[in-house]
């Protein structure tokens, strides 16, 4: 019978999430991503590929915790160029209908690839779907933990293939889990990431990106995360992966007309993404009470103790919430000029602050300042009417003069303004989380 020939073949869309290929020695995830789109060019791309940012504070996260997620069918209608690989233009359809695929061809393809170039340290995982699988569990693997229980749950009708251990299953189901338009406090569905890549025996070698190039494209409208407010490069990577540079923004269109003035290197691969980064997906709003290690959190609080440094240049400070509950936050060295805006702050100031939590301390990602308490400066000690200057008898005691012994009362304390305005402050973009909106971006 014709459906008994059928029995092992799937007529749907064709969805594959991968996670955990690379590791800080090498590798790269969305890399990858280009070979698997190649493997498969008997199919069309529907729907963008999508590169996921989940919870950051993983203790096993990969370098930036990225997962890649990818929709196959047949396309129909209008098509958009979004990527190149040396001469294979590869196009994204906006629609799709279904096609027949062998669920355990498609993995055998696809282990191999993975077999071939994950990186020895990583734990990769492969996630193949019929269908997207239910939003909770990106939002359960963005700002939190996803439990084995919930995981298994989440697969069920799904194939699944791992090495050395499987950990990235869970990234890859989180990554098939968005849809790709999220709704956030910041009100940014989605952004975009154009990934340049090298030539593979480049890997390794010093990336040719003058920082004048960067420069000029990071001036373009609605682009982030290129560079620091000193020069420095952001975009271009230090590691001996194959990502030669990400061009970041919130128009893809942007991106596309730009990222050949990039240079003098040029890439070898370039393929658009649909990202969650720049989302602020991961925050949550939550009591202090409730605050556990792991959670990316969005705080209102007000300063309890002045800023303290230890050795490295890392900043510690307390804060209160409205329930008096007190916890610590800190700013660490790569935050730079962000601890100048730390050591400025006042017990009493309100603010907001967003970061993960580790060893019951915020790492802060940014803050806002709602409201700064008056400050003040001690005016000068006042002169005797003899010529002399006074001197403090004890706090909160009379000046008196130490020639002719005349007293005088305290002058009341000068209220100075503050060097710190009511907006927002975040590290530069070389110390941003991939997730964390940058100030540029938010309403
Ligand atoms: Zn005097």
């Amino acid at each position: 019978m014709g459906q008994r020939s059928f029995r092992f073949r799937i007529v749907s869309m064709l969805h594959i999430g991968i996670d955990d290929t690379d590791s800080v020695k090498g590798g790269c995830t969305t890399w990858l991503g280009t070979e698997i789109i190649a493997e498969l060019s008997e199919f069309d791309l529907i729907c963008h590929p999508r590169l996921v940012r989940l919870n950051p504070n993983v203790p096993w996260k990969t370098r930036g915790n990225g997962a890649v997620a990818f929709t196959f069918g047949k396309g129909v209608g209008p098509k958009q160029k979004i990527g190149v690989f040396q001469n294979l233009e590869i196009f994204v359809f906006e629609k799709g209908i279904d096609i027949k695929y062998d669920k355990n061809e498609v993995i055998e393809r696809i282990s191999k690839l993975v077999s071939k170039h994950s990186h020895p340290d990583s734990q990769p995982g492969v996630v193949i779907s019929d269908s997207f699988l239910p939003e909770g569990l990106y939002w359960q693997g963005v700002t939190s933990i996803v439990s084995k229980e919930m995981l298994s749950d989440a697969i069920v009708g799904t194939s699944t293939f791992g090495l050395r251990g499987s950990r990235g299953i869970c990234g890859a189901a989180c990554s098939l889990a968005w849809s790709g338009n999220s709704n956030n406090m910041n009100k940014i569905p989605h952004t975009w990431e154009l990934i340049g890549y090298r030539a593979e025996d480049k890997w390794g070698t010093n990336r040719d990106i003058s920082s004048n190039t960067v420069q000029n494209i990071s001036n373009l409208e609605g682009v982030f995360s290129c560079n620091d407010l000193d020069g420095k490069v952001a975009m271009v990577p230090n590691s001996p992966c194959p990502v030669l540079w990400g061009f970041r923004g919130i128009k893809a269109e942007t991106l596309i007309d730009n990222f050949q003035n990039l240079g003098p290197e040029k890439p070898d691969r370039w393929l658009l993404y649909k990202t969650n980064q720049a989302t602020d997906d991961h925050l949550c709003f939550k009591e202090t009470s409730d605050i556990k290690d792991g959670d990316c959190v969005l705080l209102e609080v007000s300063v309890s103790s002045k800023s303290t440094t230890i050795k490295g240049g890392h900043r510690f400070f307390m804060v209160d919430d409205q329930n008096n509950q007190t916890i610590k936050c800190a700013a660490f060295e790569p935050t730079k000029n962000f601890r100048h805006t730390i050591d400025e702050l006042d017990v009493g100031d309100s603010l907001i602050i967003c970061g993960s939590v580790k060893n019951k301390t915020v790492n802060l990602e940014k803050i806002k300042i709602v409201e700064l308490v008056p400050r003040f400066s001690k005016p000068s000690n006042p002169v005797c009417k003899c010529g002399k200057r006074t001197h403090s008898s004890g706090k909160d005691s009379y000046y008196r003069c130490n020639d002719c012994g005349e007293k005088y009362d305290r002058p009341p304390p000068i209220e100075i303004k503050s060097g710190l305005e009511l907006k927002w402050y975040e590290p530069p973009a070389s110390a941003r989380r991939h997730l964390s909106t940058p100030i540029s971006l938010m309403g």
